[in-house]
């Protein structure tokens, strides 16, 4: 009997908890903890403590699929790749803007560098996105802003350091256990926990104070709390005067937001905004986590803005305990966005619009003129799709017919191409509409590396063979880029990518194989091999041109959608701790799936008795983009007014309901908090 243990890192949310695959004989039997692993020092969830039961599922593809008259047919890698070749190289040469490409949040960052390069260098287009778009877009571009870095300031580990921890817009307790645990250890000490949140999710249940307020205002919460530190003399003066700019602005600004007015809008009580405000800023240090309870709105990046002048305001960015910081979801989704899998960046956050750059990275690639127009995004792809300006897609690892807004119109779009490739490890609901379906190795099956949440990267190493026939992702693009005639994918590993990464990624320049071997990796940026990486940023100086942090005067703005006599209830949508975004492993795994099996909506029990619901009935959920049948879930945990549905589960799908019409006008965010629905019961 061969046993291995193999050190790794979760392929589910971004905290990045790493821990040992068993495995026998080549087959996953569990995980051990890998208790020198300083992101969880051994501890784990439920989702990384059966993150090895999808693994080898008898569903998983195994050898490439090529539709014919309606039928998936298997196929050689030869016949579909070079049917995927000459279809890609066919339309590229009618109009290479025709063509649209989905990375993966899911994929390492080696996949993700091969596939935006393939994009850039191979198609000649920049219309290359990834599911950040519908979790942090807002957060990059909104913290590019106000900080000129878009990521998460602070590590996990210094949220522990915090004497107030403010959550707002984030279950973190179910979606990000383990940097839960931080807030846990910072309460330990005798820190506060304040959570605003339209629930009362587990997170808040162990809070100190709970500020229940109507999805979409955030911005008159954080405008009012702001007037009131004002108002108490509580702001950081020293801080305001060394570290930042247009502090007047936002000064004469949030004067307009009186808590008794705010009240109105928010819901939250005038008192308790001025008692949330005061703790904030009485703190010596105070952690402010957000995750897409923040983001996922029209005005997701004026969110986030907000969320940074709150921190500026009170001195708290740059030292242990302090910062903003996003959450980021998947596993990747911070190192996609590193490696430039975004419409509008080469890898490190190079702006493909500036002409410089461009020519930088022709001579680093050695290839001919990139452009510098920027791309679609997730969301745009989709409506030109339907529209009939995009012809063909190529999908890597994503599952837009579960996860994106308003699934009718995604469907239809799809239908409405030419040519869909779909690379993957199941067939998803998207693969199933795809021409070719490519065989793709899980996260247990290859080498590379993630980057977390925290900007953390590290590897996850091969701990079992793939099934069948399947390959490495980036090693399918690479094999699709050289048969369409590029001689820039001559890779022979992931490492040899990695080498080429931080050839090009400035933040990742100092990060070699022996640095990254440690348990405790390293944190970008990372500019030389003699520098310690940066657990958290902005000690000194802001990433801005001046070094200054930017205040920014925000007004609120209403959601896109609001309640009317037809659709009274706001339809708000998340997460569980479970399930993973479009459940496609989480529901795979026995033991994950036995928890919770499929979708509901919870509702307050005034709103259930007035409509007549009783727990567990039926209900019917619309809105103007579609319906779904689901069952209820009566709970006081829910401000009457507000329901609120999963969005892992495809019978009963949350996203049928959410819009892709109106978009955030920087990040290009859809409205996914914030759906005007009607509820009824089901006879
Ligand atoms: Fe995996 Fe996140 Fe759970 Fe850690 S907290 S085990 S990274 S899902």
């Amino acid at each position: 009997m061969n046993i291995q243990y193999t050190p790794t890192t979760c392929p589910y949310c971004g905290c990045g908890c790493g821990f040992n695959l068993v495995s026998v004989d080549g087959k996953l039997k569990g995980v051990e903890p890998w208790k020198r692993n300083p992101v969880n020092e051994g501890k784990l969830c439920p989702k990384g403590n059966f993150s090895y039961e999808f693994v080898h599922r008898e569903d998983r593809l195994t050898t490439p699929l090529i539709k014919k008259g309606g039928e998936f047919v298997e196929a050689t890698w030869d016949e579909a790749l070079d049917l995927v070749a000459s279809k890609i190289t066919e339309m590229k040469e009618a109009n290479a803007e025709q063509l649209a490409f989905l990375s993966s949040a899911r994929c390492t960052n080696e996949d993700n560098y091969a596939f935006q390069k393939f994009v850039r260098t191979v198609i000649g287009t920049n219309n290359v996105d990834h599911c950040a778009r519908l979790c942090h877009g807002p957060s990059v571009a909104g913290l590019a802003q106000t900080f000129g870095s878009g990521a998460m300031t602070n590590s996990l580990e210094s949220c522990a350091h915090a004497d107030v921890v403010f959550l707002i817009g984030t279950n973190t307790l179910e979606q990000y256990p383990l940097m839960w645990r931080r807030a846990l250890q910072a309460k330990e000490k005798g820190a506060k926990i304040m959570v605003a949140d339209p629930r009362f999710t587990p997170s808040a249940k162990q809070a100190d104070l709970y500020i229940p307020f109507k999805s979409g205002t955030d911005v008159a919460l954080l405008n009012s709390m702001m007037n009131v530190i004002i108002a108490e003399g509580l702001e950081d003066k020293e801080f305001i005067e060394n570290r930042t700019k247009d502090f007047e602005e936002l000064k004469a600004m949030v004067q307009k937001y009186p808590p008794e007015e705010v009240e109105k809008i928010t819901g939250v009580p005038a008192d308790l905004i001025k008692e949330a405000a005061i703790m904030y800023a009485k703190a010596d240090s105070a952690a402010l986590l957000f995750s897409m309870g923040i983001t996922q709105h029209t005005v997701g990046t004026e969110n986030v803005m907000s969320t940074s002048n709150l921190a500026m305001l009170t001195g708290n960015i740059g030292k242990p305990g302090t910062g903003v910081n996003p959450l980021r979801g998947q596993n990747n989704v911070q190192g996609a966005c590193d490696m430039g899998a975004l419409p509008v960046v080469y890898p490190g956050y190079q702006a493909v619009i500036d002409e410089q750059l461009g020519e930088k990275m022709q001579t680093s690639w050695g290839c001919g003129d990139l452009s510098c127009a920027p791309g679609l995004t997730v969301v745009e792809m989709m409506h030109a799709a339907h529209d009939g300006d995009i012809k063909g897609m190529y999908i890597m690892g994503e599952n837009p017919m579960v996860s994106d807004p308003d699934l009718q119109h995604v469907e239809a779009a799809l239908n409405n191409l030419d040519f869909l490739v779909v690379q993957d490890i199941f067939l998803t609901e998207t693969a199933a509409l795809a021409d070719v379906v490519l065989p793709a190795y899980s996260w247990a099956e290859k080498d590379g590396t993630f980057t977390s949440t925290e900007r953390r990267v590290q590897y996850i190493r091969k701990a079992v063979d793939g099934p069948g026939e399947t390959r490495d992702d980036w090693e399918i693009v690479s094999d699709i880029a050289t048969r369409m005639g590029s001689d820039l994918f001559k890779f022979n590993s992931a490492q040899e990518i990695f080498e080429e990464i931080r050839s090009v990624t400035p933040q990742y320049a100092g990060m070699n194989q022996e640095r990254l071997s440690k348990p405790e990796a390293l944190h970008w940026p990372c500019p030389d091999e003699e520098h310690p990486g940066t657990p958290i940023l902005h000690a000194e100086r802001f990433a801005t041109p001046d070094g200054l942090g930017v205040f920014k005067a925000i007004e609120f703005k209403p959601p896109a959608e609001t309640p009317d006599e037809e659709y009274p209830f706001i339809l708000t949508t998340g997460r569980m701790l479970f399930h993973w975004h479009t459940g496609s492993m989480t529901r795979r795994s026995k033991t994950l799936d036995r928890e919770v099996p499929t979708g509901f909506v919870e509702i307050n029990p005034e709103d259930a008795a007035k409509l007549g619901i009783k727990n567990k009935e039926m209900v019917k959920v619309k809105t103007r983009r579609g319906e779904i049948e689901v069952p209820a879930k009566v709970t006081a945990d829910i401000i009457q007014g507000t329901v609120f549905i999963p969005f892992h589960f495809a019978e009963c799908a949350a996203n049928m309901l959410t819009s892709g019409d109106a978009l955030d006008p920087f990040a290009k965010m859809p409205e996914l908090k914030v759906s005007a629905a009607s509820v009824e019961k089901l006879e």
